[in-house]
Order: C-alpha cells, then sequence, then structure tokens
C-alpha cells in the first residue's frame, strides 16, 4: 500500500534511474517521488577538483533530462544539506528520505546527523546499498576483522557469490516535479545556477575534454555494451597497450554512478573469453576494495598506511613538480601521460602508474601532490581509487607494490608503446623521431634528431632527472626510513 505523501530522493552519486534500488524502493512505498542533487558547499566533505566538476556539471544536465522525460524534475541546490533537506522534506511534505549509503566517513557523519535531525522531527532517512558491488561491512577474514591485500579480500569477495542482478527498472517511473512546490520558496530553496558553480570560465580549459565525452545514462550503457561485445575478449594484453583504447573507459561514469558496477559486472559476466573477463572483473574489484581500504581506514587520502614512510624525506620541488604537472619532464612516456590527462581528464591506467612511479620514487615528490593534481584534473578523480592507487604506486599503502620497485619509464615504454604512438598522439614535437629513438630523445644521434626536427632543451626538454640518480636518490631515501 503506497503512502499518501511523496518520497524525497536524494541522488548523490548515483544518477542514474536503472538499477537504483533507492528509487524502486521509494516508488514502491510512495507511488512517487521528487529528486534531489545538492552541490555540497558546507565544506564538510572534500569538494570535486575542476575537472570532476565539468563532468558533473555535463552529467547533471543529461540526468536532469532523464528525470523529465519521466514527468518529474530534478531540484539542483547548493548549500549545507544538513539545512536544506529538513527544508525541503517539509515544504514538500515528505515523511521519507530515500538515498543510497556512502562509506566515506565525512559523508557517513553527515547523513548520520541528518538521520538523527530527520528522526526527531518525526520523519525517516532510508539508506540503501547501490553504489558498490558489495557493501564494505559484509566482506570480512573469519575473524571478522577487515582484509588488507586484495588477492584475499578479492577470494572472500567471490566467496560470497555472484554480485546480484541489477533491479529491474520500474514500469512506470513517476517523478514529480518541482514546479507547484517551490512556487513561493524562499532564497534558500533557490535552484543553483550550475553553470556558475561547476563550469571554468577563464580560461574554458574544459572546451577541448568535451571532444573525448559523451553524457548520460544512454551512452554510458551503449559504452559497457560495446566493450563487453568487443575489447573484453581481448582485455588482458589490451589494457596494457597505452595507444589503443581498449580498456572500457567507465570510470567516470562508475564514479558518478552513471552506470552501476553490477550493471558493468552483468554486461560481461557471460562475454569474452573468460580468463580476459576474470581480469576485467577483478579490475571491477579493486574499485571495491579501493572504498572498502577507505571505509576502514578515513585517513588514506592524507596518511601513509604504513607509518614507516612518515619520515622519507621527501624533496620539495615546485619546479619539479611543475615540470611533471605540465608534461615537460623530459622523459616521453611521462610527459604523454600528463598532457593526455591536461586534455582529456583521463589517463591510461598503465601511464597513471609510470607517471605516479616518476613523481614519487624519481623526484622524491610527496605522493600526496600528485593525488592532489589528479584530484583536481582527472573526471574519474574518486578519494578511494585515486588513494589507494597512488599509495600503491609510492609503496606507503597496505596493499602496495614495495617501495623498492620503481617503474622504469624506458622499459615500460618499450613493453606497451614499443612504436611510441601514444608518446608520438601526445607529444607531438616528438612525432617525427624513429620508434627506437622516441623513447629516449636525448641518447639519439644529433642526425636522427635534427631530422625529425627536435633540438634537446629547445623543441623538447632536456630530462629533469637523470633516470639513473633518481632512482639511486629514491633508494638511497628508502634505505634510511628502514633505519628510523
Ligand atoms: P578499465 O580497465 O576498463 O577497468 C574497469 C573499471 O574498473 C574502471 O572504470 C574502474 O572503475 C575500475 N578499475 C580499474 N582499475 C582500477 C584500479 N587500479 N583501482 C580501482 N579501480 C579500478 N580510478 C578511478 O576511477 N579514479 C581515480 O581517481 C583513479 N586514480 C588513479 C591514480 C593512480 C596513480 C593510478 C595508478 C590509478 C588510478 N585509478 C583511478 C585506477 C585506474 O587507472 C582507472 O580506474 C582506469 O584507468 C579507468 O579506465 P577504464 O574505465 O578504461 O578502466
Amino acid at each position: 500500500m503506497a503512502h499518501s505523501s511523496p518520497a524525497l530522493l536524494w541522488f548523490r552519486d548515483d544518477l542514474r534511474l536503472a538499477d537504483h534500488p533507492a528509487l524502486n524502493a521509494a516508488l514502491d512505498a510512495h507511488g512517487e517521488c521528487l529528486c534531489v542533487y545538492i552541490l555540497d558547499s558546507s565544506g564538510s566533505t572534500r569538494s570535486p577538483g575542476g575537472a570532476s566538476k565539468w563532468f558533473l556539471h555535463e552529467t547533471l544536465t543529461a540526468f536532469s533530462k532523464s528525470v523529465e522525460a519521466h514527468g518529474g524534475s530534478c531540484l539542483i541546490l547548493e548549500g549545507d544539506p544538513a539545512k536544506l533537506i529538513p527544508q525541503l522534506m517539509k515544504k514538500a511534505g515528505a515523511e521519507k528520505l530515500y538515498c543510497h549509503h556512502r562509506y566515506q566517513k565525512a559523508a557517513r557523519d553527515q547523513d548520520d546527523a541528518i538521520a538523527t535531525a530527520l528522526e526527531k522531527a518525526g520523519s525517516e532517512m532510508v539508506r540503501l546499498h547501490g553504489t558498490l558491488l558489495r557493501a564494505p561491512e559484509t566482506v570480512t577474514t573469519k575473524t571478522g576483522t577487515p582484509y588488507k591485500i586484495f588477492t584475499a579480500w578479492w577470494k572472500g569477495f567471490k566467496a560470497l557469490g555472484t554480485p546480484s542482478k541489477p533491479v529491474a527498472t520500474p514500469g512506470k517511473c513517476a517523478l514529480k516535479s518541482w514546479d507547484a512546490i517551490l512556487k513561493d520558496a524562499g532564497k534558500a530553496l533557490k535552484p543553483a545556477d550550475t553553470g556558475k558553480a561547476l563550469l571554468p570560465t577563464q580560461p574554458d580549459w574544459a572546451s577541448k575534454m568535451a571532444e573525448y565525452w559523451e553524457f548520460g545514462e544512454d551512452a554510458a550503457q551503449e559504452i559497457a555494451k560495446d566493450f563487453a561485445a568487443g575489447p573484453l575478449d581481448h582485455y588482458g594484453t589490451g589494457r596494457n597497450d597505452m595507444a589503443a583504447e581498449e580498456s572500457s573507459r567507465l570510470s567516470p561514469y562508475l564514479r558518478l554512478g552513471v552506470i552501476s558496477p553490477r550493471q558493468v559486472w552483468h554486461y560481461c559476466a557471460d562475454k569474452g573469453a573468460k580468463e580476459d573477463r576474470e581480469i576485467y572483473l577483478s579490475e571491477l574489484g579493486w574499485r571495491d576494495f579501493s572504498w572498502y581500504t577507505l571505509f576502514h581506514n578515513p585517513h588514506l587520502p592524507d596518511r601513509n598506511l604504513k607509518s614507516q614512510f612518515d619520515s622519507l624525506g621527501w624533496r620539495h620541488s615546485k619546479k619539479d613538480l611543475a615540470a611533471w604537472q605540465r608534461g615537460q619532464t623530459g622523459i616521453p612516456v611521462v610527459d604523454a601521460g600528463m598532457r593526455q590527462l591536461w586534455e582529456t581528464g583521463w589517463m591510461h591506467n598503465r601511464a597513471r602508474m609510470i607517471v605516479a612511479s616518476f613523481l614519487a620514487k624519481h623526484l622524491l615528490i610527496d605522493w600526496r601532490e600528485g593525488e592532489n593534481w589528479f584530484w583536481d584534473t582527472l573526471i574519474d578523480a574518486d578519494p578511494a581509487s585515486n588513494a589507494v592507487n597512488w599509495q600503491w604506486v609510492a609503496g606507503t599503502g597496505i596493499e602496495a607494490s614495495p617501495f623498492f620497485r620503481i617503474f622504469n619509464p624506458l622499459r615500460q615504454t618499450d613493453k606497451f608503446d614499443p612504436k611510441g604512438d601514444y608518446i608520438r598522439r601526445w607529444v607531438p614535437e616528438l612525432s617525427r623521431l624513429p620508434d627506437d629513438a622516441i623513447a629516449a630523445p636525448w641518447d639519439a644521434a644529433p642526425e636522427v634528431l635534427e631530422k625529425a626536427g627536435v633540438k634537446i632543451g629547445k623543441t623538447y626538454p632536456r630530462p629533469i632527472v637523470s633516470l639513473s640518480d633518481g632512482r639511486d636518490r629514491a633508494m638511497a631515501a628508502y634505505r634510511k626510513t628502514r633505519g628510523s
């Protein structure tokens, strides 16, 4: 029996209408619901970086259109959710608020406070799981403690069976419009100017990014289906080829919940070669594991999980950091990755590992500087995956590559961009160099450089650090932490 009052549905990182347990529950219980999204300017949660804001803007625009296609409207507000939600509930005459669980400490605290306030006012906050394959607290060791290592966690995860199937989209998705309700609402409930809040102004660095991405739920579904029907079959090798676009590129959509991980899982579950499929599903597993790690270690984005590294003598070189950020290090594969990031808001996973290792090891710059830069420039910037991977590469995480494993950019280029196509695409000033000179142009013969129009130190930078010196310096710093 449906309640007579509408439900309020608070969308967060779940900007879709399909496989949305909170939406289904709200419609089942109330028959109709009102949709809201809040740009949280309360300062209680980390605000998104520039590139994420731009992708959020485009996603919200597409999402609002789908809500409108179902007869509703998505109200977008800016402010403190703890203040806005109770006001909205009152204005809408809603008794229940529906949403999905969030797993970050600050967000959980905020939700708990809102739930308590609503309860005191005689209403209720209903939270369901809807953004991960499995809720973090459900995967535990036999003694009930959290797993620390991915392989053990993955085994525990798989022992619980296949993740459940996506929930069917309600046949009649009765979404309500805010128009009549907000007719005489005060200033506080005035819809946000999302363009002003989220888009860059001067310079408009996002105009180029738009060429690389499509937006909205239908686009994400198509991308997932095409991937499952094609590249999934050779994902094991394809995912490491930096020039080929053979990974799914679903990360920005997963980040904002435009598609759910279990939708992706079930698109792929019976497709492709078994071995490749297993690798892909385990990558989706890494996304869950990252959130699991953040859930159990709230300080993951700003603290070494291995405290032994707190005494590591990081270098503070603004000049080297800026060269890395701008893709001007003089190491072609590093510069290619950083320029791909700047232009598209995304970087190939292999390149992310190479540039991160170069920053934290060869340049010996604190991984948190890199995490921050990625936070600002990635459209898929995610508090869990970003921090887990940075700590993995830097060697400071619990589940981490050992510190002494230092990616050699030249060997990585040789293996994963053997013809230099990725470098040519993103570092065009080197594009005329032959395959065997492009990874390390500083070593090329003068006549080879001249023929390709490359002048080291003029048309392309000299390496800001010698790869062997950088390696030795990192190892020396690491040895000191072991002695401390
Ligand atoms: P696919 O290869 O198609 O994988 C499918 C999905 O699995 C991805 O969309 C992603 O959701 C998940 N996934 C894959 N690899 C990982 C991984 N190593 N860790 C966690 N999830 C993974 N990913 C983010 O989503 N946000 C980040 O902020 C982020 N920061 C990173 C920082 C560093 C230093 C490194 C090394 C990796 C980072 N990653 C991050 C992980 C990974 O690089 C991206 O998820 C992946 O490149 C996205 O491309 P894709 O969708 O084509 O991936």
